[in-house]
């Protein structure tokens, strides 16, 4: 298991090292010489040590040639768990959709917004939905969600405990009603990463089919007017605290309703001061 070490003693469970990992999987060799150990993909020649692709010969670290090639020899298992956690991380989602094009802000779309109990994306114990139609929140909800853990780290943020939600239904149980919200929607969200993580993982956890839908992010709509004049102009951060302080829009932050609804909001006085800023739509 722990013979591929070109370096000695690397980790194969950063981030990075988890997406190769990932990449590996799907992968062919071309040729594997199995006394030798060696192979080759690519006109790349791979040894358990080395590789002669670009990424090795930068890093010196494990590529994903290497990783095949271990894997081909059978002495190298993905963790598939942490491979598919590390993919879906927000570091990663984003490039995990099919399209993305810059385009004019939408008129109409649905904010989400989740809280979770601890720091796996599938601990959802709030979701905040509000609905916005010409500029404006037609109608604005929220659901309280049982998580899959009883371990709840992120109480100080948002007030929720396992004994709040205990009796709340789960995710799976809720689909029905959310679903609406989201598939065929566009949905927007502050700091999208984060709230998409939330929501492609919670769909793997209770095998519901990821709904096609369009997304935008408006945290990196308030970044990019960051340069102009006006009230956004250089602030020392853009949470949504900080941002909603600053345009006095009235906030209980980290309640998964409010975050939302003041989220379209920031949005609107974006729409409204930068009408011809664009904004990238990502697309399943
Ligand atoms: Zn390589």
């Amino acid at each position: 298991m722990n013979s591929l070490v070109p370096l000695k003693k690397i980790s194969h469970r950063g981030h990075e090292q988890l997406i190769r990992q990932s990449r590996a999987m799907d992968l062919k060799m071309d040729h594997v010489d199995f006394a030798a150990q060696t192979g080759t993909i690519k006109n790349y020649a791979v040894t358990l040590e080395s590789c002669t692709c670009p990424d090795f010969q930068r890093r010196q670290r494990p590529c994903k040639h290497m990783y095949r090639l271990a894997m081909e020899l059978g002495i190298f298992t993905a963790d598939t768990e942490k491979v598919t956690a590390a993919v879906l991380s927000p570091k990663n989602i984003l490039h995990t959709f099919k399209s993305r094009t810059s385009e004019p802000v939408p008129k109409n779309f649905v904010v989400i917004d989740f809280e979770t109990a601890n720091n796996f994306f599938d601990s959802v114990c709030q979701i905040g939905l509000a609905v916005v139609e010409n500029n404006s929140v037609i109608y604005a909800t929220d659901f309280m969600i049982r998580p899959p853990y009883e371990d709840f780290i992120h109480t100080n943020i948002h007030g929720i405990t396992f004994n709040d939600v205990k009796n709340s239904p789960t995710f799976d149980a809720l689909w029905q009603q959310i679903e609406k919200f989201i598939a065929g929607q566009t949905i927007a969200a502050y700091h999208l990463p984060f709230d998409l993580s939330c929501l492609v993982t919670t769909f793997a956890r209770y095998k519901i089919p990821c709904p096609k839908f369009a997304a935008f992010d408006i945290l990196a709509n308030v970044r990019e007017c960051r340069y102009y004049p006006g009230k956004l102009e250089e602030l020392d951060d853009y949470s949504l605290v900080t941002v909603a302080k600053k345009l006095r829009i009235k906030h209980v932050a980290h309640d998964a309703l409010s975050d939302a609804v003041v989220a379209a909001k920031v949005q609107f006085y974006l729409s409204n001061h930068f009408p011809k800023e664009q904004t990238t739509i990502y697309r399943n």
